[in-house]
């Protein structure tokens, strides 16, 4: 009962929030309008509040206003998530405490005995999650490069009930092409649940629901919140079913994210265009510098011709975010070191620029006979590519590749 008056309130929410938004449909109108009406709360504040209450008051037993505990349902979350959902033109978006916390939930939708494909370049701390956690639970994945659809069909199973899948992917920016996978995937097995983590390019660049992918997932850690202060993470779907399902782990597994954080992501999220488009901009000068220079064996970037999926990162995004990766010729650990405005550390998306060396700083943790496979070497760098200046980003490259000979 309590549960059906919090989401009939929600729905109220929603669709004022497309009434107002109905004649406003660029990018960052959603982002800085979308579930963020002054008129929804009594003093009409222009900024949501931030509302830290984990209690709220009933008028009667059973009776009350859509929120009853901060697990649940909290206003400053149900903020973030409508405005999350109206930019990814999806219909439903539960957030939690981190990328891993929703990725933990999206798998709950599946079951012991069940089987997931996954793509062979993943973000490692998902790899590491299926290969010790889910398979204690009896889901087993296999792991299959995706840019061919083929791999994935092969390796589909009757028991195959997800697949997931990055694009572009961690590190090695290979691109899958989204509607040929769905297409191949769906005709054949409907019923199997197709997830992609659309970290890298955020729903700025692209939206992977637009290609029936089922729920588009997000560590907001990285470019949505931008700003390397909050982890959270998303799922968003236009599915009812899931939705309803994922609302329902979100609350009973507790995964929430606290609304402090919340306000801060739907903070952020104004500035994404402008954020997104910086990182692009700075991103490809850096990989142009990079390709320039005779002590880089070769550049990734899928917006550079040369790139093996160019022609699919064309046709489903419509843009690249700052995340460059390429193979050095000299020392790694000497370049690495040599950096003064890149700042050697994990994590990604945000103003500061970040260099890694994905063997050992992010990929420990897969197996290193299938890290050489994939090409995860000693001599393979992935830089996130900031907001700071172009000339000063390109000549501390410089200057750290002169050290590495
Ligand atoms: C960081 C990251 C995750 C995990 O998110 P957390 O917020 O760190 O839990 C998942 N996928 C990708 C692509 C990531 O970069």
């Amino acid at each position: 009962m309590e549960r059906d008056d919090q989401e009939q309130k929600q729905k109220v929410q929603c669709n004022r929030t497309e009434l107002n938004m109905a004649s406003a449909r660029g990018f960052s109108t959603i982002a800085i309008h979308a579930g963020q009406d002054p008129q929804q709360w009594t003093h009409a504040s222009v900024v949501p509040p931030l509302v830290m209450s984990t209690s709220f008051q009933h008028d009667a037993p059973g009776q009350h206003r859509g929120y009853v505990y901060g697990r649940s349902g909290n206003p400053t979350r149900t903020v973030l998530e409508t405005c999350l959902a109206a930019l990814e033109d999806g219909k439903h978006c539960l957030t939690f405490a981190s990328g891993l916390g929703a990725t933990t939930a999206i798998t709950a939708l599946i079951q012991a005995g069940d089987h997931l494909v996954a793509s062979d370049d993943l973000y490692g701390g998902t790899n590491r999650l299926f290969q010790k956690c889910l398979i204690k639970q009896n889901i087993k994945s296999t792991f299959v490069d995706m840019t061919s659809v083929q791999n994935v069909i092969d390796a589909i199973q009757p028991n195959t009930k997800m697949i997931w899948l990055e694009s572009p992917s961690n590190p090695l920016l290979k691109v899958v092409d989204l509607k040929a996978l769905v297409d191949a995937v769906k005709s054949r097995r409907p019923d199997i649940i197709v997830v992609v983590d659309n970290t890298f390019l955020t729903c700025y660049f692209q939206k992977p629901l637009e290609f029936k992918v089922d729920i588009s997932m997000y560590s907001l850690t990285k470019y949505m919140n931008g700003h390397l202060d909050v982890l959270m993470g998303a799922a968003i779907t236009r599915r009812d079913d899931l939705g309803e399902k994922l609302r329902f782990l979100q609350k009973v597994m507790g995964i929430v994210p606290s609304p402090f954080d919340c306000a801060l992501v739907n903070r952020s999220l104004k500035t994404l265009e402008l954020r997104m488009q910086r990182h692009m901009e700075n991103g490809l000068a850096v990989a142009k510098f990079l390709e320039s220079h005779s002590n880089v064996e070769r550049v990734l970037h899928p917006y550079f011709p040369s790139h093996p999926q160019h022609d699919v990162a064309l046709k489903q995004s419509t843009g690249h975010s700052g995340m460059v990766s390429f193979y050095l010729k000299g020392n790694s650990h000497k370049f690495l070191k040599a950096l003064k405005v890149f700042t050697l550390g994990a994590s990604l998306g945000g103003c500061e620029s970040l260099a890694a060396l994905p063997c050992i700083m992010t990929h420990a943790s897969v197996p290193e006979d299938e890290r050489a496979a994939l090409g995860v070497t000693d001599q393979l760098i992935r830089l996130s590519v900031g907001l700071e200046s172009k000339q000063d980003l390109i000549a501390d490259i410089q200057q750290a590749l002169d050290a590495s000979q």
